[in-house]
């Protein structure tokens, strides 16, 4: 049977398909989680066979997200938080990091996996300020207009809008007008964090992303693209991006190297090296 693209899931309307692997589980799976099914783990074992290594992806792209939330809310002070394609809740959320640094720090969640909503308004019971919404994050008009991220959101205020592991899953080269739309309705002095699957153009790596690709894109999952450095700088246009680490220019780079508030001490390993990040304000 031909598979969905997430984007002509109809938001929040997805029902739960058992036989159907889902990106938020086989995410959460990789990252140490026990919200999977049997499907979902096929998908996982495909992957470690041809990239024993792949699990690191998977961690390098939420220690990014945690450090890109801990960096925001703590020295940059914003306290609104638009997170899309939230996942599965794991350790570190993003409440939990932004309220660390502000107990008042609100976020707003948006999925369309029906697992993740579930567990979504497991968390609206404990928290006044953290609220879950049913969307499509492909259609930005969806998520910005909805009727939830407008009540508790001030989009006269600067704000983050999180899109951390999610336009990977877009196919087509709609990318840059998605971000776009998002963008230009953010107010000045609003943040990005982006994070994307990277192809990094060498070619031991790029079969490594290719091999990983192949499973996502024509597996029952039908997502999940390696795109380009210059592919991903297209989904960023209109930001400032900040400095990364010590050593590095303001930019993109691999996740395990965006690290602005200390030395990242272990190896990068050559999995690792297929997925990128970058924080970036709009002026
Ligand atoms: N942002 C989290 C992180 O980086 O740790 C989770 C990333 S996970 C790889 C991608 C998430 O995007 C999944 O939870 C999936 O359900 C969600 N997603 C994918 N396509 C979506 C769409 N069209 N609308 C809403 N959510 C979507």
């Amino acid at each position: 049977a031909a598979s969905k693209s997430p984007s002509q899931v109809p938001a929040g309307l997805d029902p739960l398909d058992p036989a159907r692997p889902s990106i938020a589980r086989v995410y959460d799976g990789f990252l140490g989680g026990k919200n999977y099914y049997e499907v979902d783990r096929q998908v996982m074992v495909k992957i470690n066979q041809v990239v024993p290594e792949a699990v690191h992806i998977a961690r390098g792209n939420r220690g990014f997200l945690n450090r890109a939330c801990r960096f925001l809310a703590d020295q940059a002070g914003i306290d609104q938080y638009l997170d899309c394609g939230s996942g599965l809740p794991t350790a570190e959320n993003t409440h939990q990091i932004v309220q660390r640094a502000n107990k008042q720090a609100r976020v707003v969640y948006v999925d369309n996996d029906p697992v993740v909503l579930a567990h979504g308004r497991a968390l609206l019971e404990e928290n006044d300020n953290v609220h879950m919404v049913a969307a499509d994050i492909f259609r930005p008009a969806d998520v910005l207009n909805n009727e939830v991220v407008r009540r508790h959101l001030d989009f006269s205020q600067p704000m983050v809008l999180l899109q951390v592991g999610t336009l990977h899953h877009l196919e087509g080269d709609g990318g840059p007008e998605v971000m776009r739309e998002y963008v230009d309705a953010l107010p000045s002095g609003s943040y990005v964090v982006f994070s994307h699957f990277l192809d990094p153009e060498v070619p031991e790596l790029t079969a490594i992303a290719k091999r990983i690709e192949d499973i996502l894109v024509h597996g029952p999952m039908g997502a999940g693209r390696f795109r380009t450095r210059a592919e991903i700088a297209g989904m960023l246009e209109g930001l400032e991006l900040v400095k990364p680490n010590a050593v590095s220019e303001p930019g993109l780079v691999v996740c395990d190297e965006w690290w602005p508030d200390g030395p990242k001490l272990a190896p990068v390993s050559e999995a690792a090296r297929c997925i990128a990040g970058a924080v970036g304000r709009k002026p």
